[in-house]
C-alpha cells in the first residue's frame, strides 16, 4: 500500500471514531472487523427491532412499522396483583440516536388495546 494514494472516503455518517480505528487496522484484522460487522448485521436482523421485555412481560403482536415498531404487550405491576398482568397495551418503540453516539430504544405508551375487536 502507498502512502502517496489518498485512503478511500468513508460512508456519511460512519462514526469518526471507528473510521480512525479502521484506518489503523491491518489487512488481517479488517477482515476481522469485516467477518464481525457481518455477524453483528445477521444478529440485528435476526433480533427484532432491539425490543427487550421485563420479566413477566409477554408479547402479543409486533407490527413493523416505516419510523416505528408497533408493539402490544402484557406487562405485570411491581406488586404483582390479582389483575396481572395488565392491558394488552400499545406501544410504539422507536429507535433514537443518542447524541454521544449509539441508540436507544424510545418506548411511547399508547394505549390500551382492546383484544376483543382484533
Ligand atoms: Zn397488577
Amino acid at each position: 500500500m502507498s502512502d502517496d494514494s489518498a485512503a478511500p472516503t468513508p460512508p456519511e455518517g460512519l462514526p469518526e471514531a471507528v473510521v480512525t480505528e479502521l484506518n489503523g487496522l491491518s489487512a488481517e484484522d479488517l477482515r476481522r472487523a469485516i467477518v464481525h460487522a457481518q455477524e453483528l448485521l445477521q444478529w440485528q436482523e435476526d433480533t427484532p427491532s432491539q425490543i427487550e421485555l421485563h420479566p413477566g412481560e409477554d408479547v402479543i403482536r409486533v407490527n413493523e412499522r416505516d419510523t416505528y415498531t408497533e408493539v402490544v404487550k402484557t406487562v405485570p405491576c411491581p406488586e404483582g396483583c390479582e389483575d396481572c398482568p395488565h392491558g394488552p397495551y400499545l406501544y410504539h418503540v422507536r429507535e433514537e440516536q443518542r447524541p454521544e453516539g449509539g441508540t436507544h430504544t424510545h418506548w411511547t405508551f399508547i394505549g390500551e388495546v382492546d383484544t376483543e375487536k382484533n
